[in-house]
């Protein structure tokens, strides 16, 4: 059964317009209704990718606030700070990348 991408109500196979919400799936149209498979699938990934996002970017500030607050007492706390930035760049590049594939296999314009 195909979801709408706006309001994830099902739609009927072939439908022009969700039922639920009147969102418009015609050629003209951006949106698409996903299977169920690909909703699944779509929403496992938005949700690691956005969680990679928040937690790198959250440790990642708390990172360089740590090497520039301690850098005053020892050189250890910016050898802390910098190796913790060179594990997170790395799982916010993913985060993106996972976002940015889960917008293009279900096609919805208005995910952020
Ligand atoms: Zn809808």
């Amino acid at each position: 059964m195909p979801y709408c991408p706006n309001c994830n109500a099902a739609v009927d196979d072939g439908a022009l317009l969700c039922s639920a919400c009147g969102a418009d799936f015609g050629p003209e149209s951006a949106w698409h209704p996903g299977s169920s498979v690909d909703r699944a699938s779509h929403s496992l990934t938005y949700v690691v990718g956005k969680s990679m996002l928040y937690l790198g970017y959250g440790l990642l500030t708390l990172a360089w606030l740590v090497s520039c607050v301690g850098s005053r007492k020892s050189g250890l706390a910016v050898l802390i700070g910098f190796s913790a930035s060179l594990i997170l760049i790395p799982v916010v590049v993913l985060g993106h990348v996972l976002v940015a594939y889960s917008h293009k296999t279900t096609g919805d314009p208005t995910a952020s």
